[in-house]
């Protein structure tokens, strides 16, 4: 049975197929709440590379999350140095 379901981000509607249903059931996935296109863009952003300053050079670096702030961030190359002073 395909299921039509509104997406909670654009409001679209959208529909999940006979085996993507069955498939998501067989998994105990919950069934998509979001179209494929705003879950390709959902996607994107929870990879979000976010943009560092290394504490040591001032080189830029990407960080996997959100820096917060009086965080310390090292490049690789100086991440590698500090870690190594034990
Ligand atoms: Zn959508
Ligand atoms: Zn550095």
């Amino acid at each position: 049975m395909s299921l039509t379901i509104t997406c909670a981000t654009c409001s679209k509607e959208f529909t999940m197929s006979d085996e993507e249903v069955a498939y998501f059931k067989k998994k105990g996935y919950q069934m998509r709440k979001h179209c494929l296109e705003c879950s390709a863009k959902r996607r994107e952003t929870l990879h979000q590379i976010y943009r560092g300053l290394c504490a040591t050079c001032g080189c830029d670096i990407s960080l996997p999350f959100n820096p917060s702030e009086g965080g310390k961030y090292y490049c690789r190359q100086h991440y590698t140095k500090v870690s190594n002073q034990h």
